[in-house]
């Protein structure tokens, strides 16, 4: 199957060509005629699978008649939960419709609103918008009677982020008469309700098995202690040469630490979180793409949407609160087919929580050890008993809880880590 037969216009083709995309993925096979038929869409896919472009050139193709009026509406509305996923939709809109004159523009948050309105008079085609900041366009006047597509991507990153309420607004607010695609990495029960509130007989894509990781992707978890992981991930870095890599903790505090340890190493690092100003991310981003930083540190803010191609390796340096967020972070290497390595270290404390992330990706994570970061057997013997002990009484329904934010590998808060899964436990019970 070719581009071609999907029956794609010239200047998309060319602009496909010069992006170097030989054939269509399989989300693009199955999405692009169904979205030029105007059915809408709920689609199971992760990041990597070529997503964007299985929404964006049906859409462009669909615009190719667009005028260049200044008083023109808004055609299309793409939600997507975060800054830099926006920014990354635009980017490859704009690539694509590199030989066409549709306009598009970014409506985030953290952004001066006028600007955004003022480029809005220019007369825009599509509109790229996390969902708080176009209802704020909305209620200052916006007009949207003209939108006749609604996408809505990571929509269950979005609904993670409590954007469900504005979601089903913004639909509601909409012209009767649309077409709503929904994309979305896991197949949450939060989502297939949302889909059942916004999409009108949709047709079902899923390009990948419920929460499966990415076949390219290798998957290995070291044990190691808590206190040694920021030594075995610098090693790792160092000892393997890793050209680039992506770090991800569970809290901003822990990446904060971790950032700042591996400064001392002498590593070239980043840092990304939500209490990072939006200029930073983009401006530590950029430096990881350019290659200028070896070491991305990431809160799990950052692990959806960011497209850095080939990215060959991913470390958890600590598990997700929530497992499906594992997929999410593992999505970032192994993109369009090519081979990644996902490492997580692992200390005692997660060991039982891997099993929760192995039961969603229905595949054991191989566990190993590093020679000279053998967990300390002491530790292990008497802690693990214990936690054996209270996962086995673990009620299910109490498996998605969210754990206390934690410092992971500082050495001075080991006890203090001990006293927190402890409460966890309890809480779990509760
Ligand atoms: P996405 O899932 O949209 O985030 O896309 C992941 C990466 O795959 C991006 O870097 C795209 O440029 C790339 N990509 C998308 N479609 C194709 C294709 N058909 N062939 C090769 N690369 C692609």
């Amino acid at each position: 199957m070719s581009f071609e037969k999907l029956g794609l216009i010239k200047p998309l083709l060319s602009a496909i060509k010069e992006l170097g995309y030989e054939h269509p993925t399989l989300i693009q096979k199955r999405a692009i005629p169904l979205v030029m038929a105007k059915s809408d869409i709920f689609a199971t896919a992760q990041t990597g699978t070529g997503k964007t472009a299985a929404f964006a050139l049906p859409i462009l193709q669909k615009l190719r008649k667009t005028s260049n009026d200044e008083n023109r509406l808004i055609k299309v509305v793409i939600l997507s939960p975060t800054r830099e996923l926006s920014i990354q939709i635009e980017d490859d809109i704009q690539k694509f419709s590199k030989h066409m004159s549709v306009k598009s523009t970014i409506l985030v948050g953290g952004k001066d609103i006028t600007a955004q309105q003022r480029i809005l008079k220019k007369g825009v085609d599509i509109v790229i918008a996390t969902p708080g900041r176009f209802m704020e366009h909305i209620e200052n006047g916006l007009k949207i009677s003209d939108i006749s597509i609604f996408v809505v991507d990571e929509a269950d990153r979005m609904l993670d982020m409590g954007f469900s309420k504005e979601i089903r607004k913004i639909h509601l607010m909409l012209p009767k008469r649309h077409q709503t695609l929904l994309f979305s990495a896991t197949y949450s029960d939060k989502v297939r309700k949302l889909s059942k509130q916004i999409l009108t007989k949709p047709a079902f894509i899923e390009t990948a098995k419920k929460n499966t990781t990415v076949d390219t992707i290798n998957q290995v978890a070291y044990m190691v202690d808590t206190a040694r992981k920021a030594e075995l991930l610098a090693y790792l870095i160092g000892s393997r040469n890793f050209p680039q890599v992506l770090v991800f903790t569970r809290t901003k505090v822990s990446a904060d630490e971790l950032f700042l340890e591996l400064q001392k190493d002498g590593l070239k690092c980043g840092i990304i979180h939500g209490d990072k100003t939006q200029a930073h991310r983009l401006k530590t981003l950029n430096q990881f793409k350019e290659g200028k930083v070896r070491v991305l540190v990431a809160t799990d803010i950052a692990s959806r949407g960011l497209d850095i191609e080939e990215l060959p390796y991913v470390i958890n340096y600590e598990l997700p609160s929530i497992p499906e967020d594992y997929v999410h972070r593992v999505g970032r290497t192994g993109r369009a087919g090519r081979n990644g390595e996902a490492i997580t270290l692992l200390d005692i404390y997660e060991k039982y929580d891997v099993r929760d992330i192995e039961r969603l990706i229905g595949q054991k994570i191989p566990q190993e050890v590093v020679e000279g970061f053998e967990p300390d057997p002491s530790i292990r013997r008497k802690d693990q008993d214990e936690l054996k002990l209270k996962s086995e009484h673990k009620k299910p329904e109490a498996k998605r809880v969210r754990k206390p934010a934690k410092k992971s590998f500082c050495k001075t808060c080991f006890k203090e880590k001990k006293k927190n899964y402890k409460k966890r436990l309890i809480l779990e019970f509760v």
